[in-house]
């Protein structure tokens, strides 16, 4: 097997030994890969500064069945600023935690990659809100797994509910609920079901643009959790980290 260059985001990184660590890569060219990165704790190691979370960078990997091994690496974008900020690193570790979730081996994702690389960016650099970033990120994720809630009709009667008084989300029954279909689900209200469905409008280069109040903010969190949690099950991490958001 030869070694293949690949452009990548570190989404996960796992100690082991004393200087080693396994990386799982989100990558453009292959989607997840999961390789080694020998000696590369040591404060002078070649490979520190490219075993870091959230980096993007270059990585020449030797692949050899389901672990490669990284031979060299180059940083494109540290996203150091991330690490400077609480709000903005728990914002980043959801978003590189929930993508770890759903990526997978020979799987490239060109939609999901442009949302984290976006996302990430905006989070290091950009003066937005790192909370409205996430929520930006999350709603657009959930879409891109293909859990994209129905937000403008009733997701049971297909009614138009836009000038509807009273509603509900329900992420079993896909999104949306009137007051006259059977659900599961917890009040919402117009304004929140508005914010995502504008959210999901916007190109990923535009997510430094979302604006919320605290409370608007909220319940549009609470909502993607309701669909994170149906998709991806109470047990994932990212869905636990998103919940200790909420409180
Ligand atoms: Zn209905």
């Amino acid at each position: 097997m030869a070694v293949e260059t690949v452009n990548g985001i570190v989404v996960g990184c796992t100690d082991y030994r004393d200087n080693d660590r396994m990386l799982t890569l989100f990558t453009a060219e292959r989607g997840r890969v999961d390789c080694k990165a020998r000696n590369c704790r040591k404060a002078t190691a070649p490979l520190l500064a490219c075993a870091q979370p959230f980096v993007y960078g270059e990585y020449a990997v030797f692949l050899s069945g389901e672990r490669g091994t990284v031979n060299a690496a180059e940083v494109k974008e540290s996203f150091y600023a991330l690490r400077e900020d609480p709000d903005r690193f728990l914002a980043a570790s959801m978003a590189a935690r929930l993508t770890l979730s759903v990526i997978e081996p020979d799987a490239p994702n060109e939609p999901l990659f442009s949302l984290l690389y976006h996302t990430l960016s905006f989070l290091a650099y950009s003066p937005a809100e790192p909370m409205d970033l996430l929520a930006g990120f999350l709603i657009r994720f959930c879409d891109r797994i293909g859990y994209r809630p129905v937000l403008t009709q009733c997701a049971v009667c297909r009614r138009d509910v836009r000038r509807d008084a009273v509603l509900f989300f329900s992420a079993e029954a896909g999104g949306t609920v009137c007051v006259a279909c059977p659900h599961g689900g917890k009040p919402v209200n117009r304004t929140a079901l508005e914010a995502m469905r504008r959210m999901l409008l916007l190109s990923d280069a535009e997510l430094n643009q979302i604006r919320m109040s605290e409370p608007l903010r909220r319940a549009v969190l609470e909502s993607e959790h309701a669909v994170l949690e149906h998709a991806l099950g109470p047990t994932d991490r990212g869905v636990q980290l998103l919940e200790q958001i909420l409180g």
